[in-house]
């Protein structure tokens, strides 16, 4: 085709992000009840209001201040950083020495992180949901690692500003090295390990900052003389082999920057999408048109190959700095056809004539694995199961045109990805 860069290109070196929000059960206290910013604060796991059963879920670094910690009794938690309430009773406190207490509440938790997954969904192709405050992003067929930290910087502004909690960001050019960046700076953190940096990134940083190594393993290692990554690194691989078995060559691996783990979404994808960027941002209609073209194909043969109908169209459009502009058009069913996909794209493009583009985007969501009958858009004339109301009766050629045109504005959320699933495989 024409060098824009579509995937399979692996001579590039990937751009991995690592996002990760900071004391997230707080945050989301405290996006709800402002009043708690700033104020040490515990969240605590089976805690009742007044009562003092329970574990500390998440404690705020005000909190952490008082030594509140993670896990920790809430009676010791308490004698540590007592109630504000109790304090103000109590002429032997200090109230400005107390503290907040709020139960977990999960419900709410899972609610606001699946609004900060939904941006993550919208920003990146391929997302990896860790936990319910964690998640993977590859994006190097969109970023380049020149504008990475702009990227990132925008992304973190964008979580914020929208849902009310901050997010520390990683980016490497691999997944433990993305985790162990985002985590490097918190809160508030953002790292960016460029490539050919990994190693030297890691070399400073205790054993247990690489993937794998436990405390019980990092006390091993400590007994043969090893403490940092960097000791790990050059370490005898057959000593690690002896004294760990393959797991000592993986964890060395790893701490000398190797790891091609890939970004794999758990389960199937709830959008394929190809996005391409202008080396400069143009007004040229043409080059644009041009573009989606390209990107609708390669959109269009990514879901025939993963045997994927699509009932949405959608195409991004990221104007100077990095506002993402969506427009999507759902379908009266699912199809898979390639020239739809570009006719689709081309028209929603025309809103966006003579405007300065920086990037373009071509998405086909609402997808459909269910290996049935292969359908086009002639099927829908004849299987009125697939044909919801609006759009139906109309000439075979008119009917997605006209059908449920959704205007996305430039909210910044994508469309069709607002259910971005939130696993709780991890605590807190
Ligand atoms: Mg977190």
């Amino acid at each position: 085709m024409d060098g824009l860069g579509l995937p399979g290109s692996s001579r590039r070196e990937r751009v991995l992000a690592h996002v990760d929000m900071d004391c997230f059960y707080a945050a989301c206290e405290r996006q709800r009840e402002p009043a708690l910013r700033g104020e040490p604060l515990v969240v605590g796991m089976g805690y009742e209001p007044g009562e003092t059963h329970g574990a500390v879920a998440t404690a705020s670094y005000e909190a952490r201040e008082y030594g509140v910690e993670s896990a920790m009794p809430i009676t010791d938690a308490l004698e540590r950083l007592p109630r504000k309430v109790d304090a103000v009773d109590d002429p032997e406190r200090d109230v400005s020495e107390a503290g907040f207490y709020r139960p977990v509440e999960l419900d709410y938790y899972e609610s606001v992180g699946r609004d900060v997954k939904a941006i993550l969904h919208d920003t990146a192709d391929t997302v990896r949901e860790v936990s319910i405050d964690e998640a993977y992003l590859d994006v190097s067929d969109t970023v380049d690692w020149s504008e990475a930290r702009a990227w990132a910087t925008d992304l973190k502004d964008r979580i914020e500003a929208s849902v009310g909690v901050v997010a520390s960001v990683g980016l490497a050019p691999t997944m433990s090295a993305a985790k162990v960046a985002s985590d490097h700076d918190k809160p508030d953190g953002l790292i960016i390990v460029e490539p050919g940096e990994v190693r030297d990134f890691f070399a400073p940083l205790p054993v247990e900052a690489v993937h794998g190594v436990g405390p019980v393993t990092a006390r091993e290692l400590a007994a043969m003389g090893i403490e940092t990554a960097g000791d790990l690194a050059s370490a005898d691989p057959d000593r690690l082999d002896d004294a760990f078995g393959e797991r000592g060559r993986e964890i060395r691996r790893f701490a000398r920057g190797e790891d091609d783990r890939d970004v794999t979404p758990k389960g199937d994808p709830k959008s394929l999408s190809r996005e391409s960027a202008f080396t400069e941002a143009t007004e040229e209609s043409e080059t644009v048109r041009r573009r989606v073209r390209t990107l609708a194909d390669a959109v269009a043969d990514r879901a025939r190959r993963q045997e994927a109908r699509y009932q949405t169209i959608g195409i991004k459009v990221v104007t100077p700095p990095f506002d993402v502009n969506t427009r999507a058009q759902s379908l009266p069913g699912p199809v898979e056809d390639a020239d739809l996909v570009e006719s689709v794209a081309l028209d929603l493009l025309t809103e966006f004539d003579g405007a300065a583009v920086r990037k373009v985007g071509v998405r086909v969501s609402n997808l459909d694995f269910s290996a049935g009958q292969q359908a086009s858009l002639d099927g829908f004339e004849t299987t009125d199961d697939d044909g919801p109301e609006p759009g139906e009766g109309r000439a075979v050629d008119q009917a997605p045109l006209g059908a449920f045109q959704e205007r996305a504005g430039t909210d910044r959320v994508a469309d069709g990805d607002r259910g971005g699933q939130t696993t709780l495989d991890e605590f807190g």
